[in-house]
């Protein structure tokens, strides 16, 4: 299946250079270290700068931008249906990751006030081509990593999102895997993960083609559910836990 959930897949040519110096390989749950770190190997002061949410910083709010996924006036007593349906799968999303370690101090709730909001959840309809043209996002939904700029925080949804067929709560988990700091498992042939400056990701542990945060490079589950695996729920436990231990 040719679907990509995201767009951090990018053409950018230094990234194209990477891509042809590394095989194509899948991962566990890999976090964003800064450039200095060596592959499986990064220090426990490395550890400690990777780039996930500090303990005070870990209840995570969103306000949903209803006005631009329903056209009108927000009104959260009658949401509209794409309204609902995000609503509905991000919260179920959001419950996944929490129960997957209830002592890590992560959450995710919604707040009705942009200002105080961690992130925002935006219904990008339409994007304007050079041409000045415009098209419907090439993503289904992107996200962002914990140390983004306020102002780049923010969950992007398409209108794919809403008409499959990928499974919605599917979609949420793996973007909310990002929101937690989580880069993608693999690199599919010919794709590129888009990184941020400086950062690259880590291996933490061992293959895991069932995870959440793996790239849809035609291994999706048949129904695009794409549950937390396994190996998922122990890595976050071991990134996030009370106590951190680099996981080994
Ligand atoms: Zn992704």
């Amino acid at each position: 299946m040719d679907v990509r959930i995201d767009k951090l897949c990018t053409t950018v040519l230094s990234l194209c250079l990477c891509l042809a110096l590394m095989p194509v390989r899948a991962t566990a749950l890999q976090v964003l270290v800064p450039m200095s770190a060596r592959d499986g190997a990064a220090t426990q002061g490395e550890w400690r700068q990777a780039e996930i949410w500090a303990k005070d910083q870990r209840a995570l709010t969103y306000w949903i931008d209803a006005e631009e996924l329903c056209g009108r006036q927000p009104a959260p007593a009658t949401p509209c249906a794409r309204e609902a349906t995000v609503v509905a799968s991000l919260a179920a999303a959001a419950r996944d990751w929490e129960n997957a370690c209830p002592t890590c101090g992560v959450s995710f709730t919604r707040t009705l006030d942009r200002d105080r909001a961690t992130f925002r959840v935006r219904y990008i309809s339409a994007v304007l081509l050079r041409s000045g043209e415009k098209q419907q996002p090439d993503y289904v939904a992107r996200s962002f990593y914990p140390r983004s700029e306020m102002k780049n925080r923010v969950l992007r949804l398409s209108p794919s999102f809403f008409s499959g067929p990928l499974d919605p709560i599917g979609v949420m988990r793996h973007e909310l895997g990002h929101i937690l700091g989580y880069a993608h498992e693999n690199s599919c042939a010919g794709k590129v993960n888009a990184l941020p400056a400086n950062l690259r990701s880590i291996t933490v542990t061992q293959a895991d083609d069932r995870s959440v945060m793996r790239q849809p490079c035609g291994n999706m589950t048949a129904d695009g559910t794409t549950p937390l695996s396994a190996l998922d729920i122990a890595d976050h436990r071991k990134i996030y836990g009370p106590v951190f231990a680099p996981p080994g």
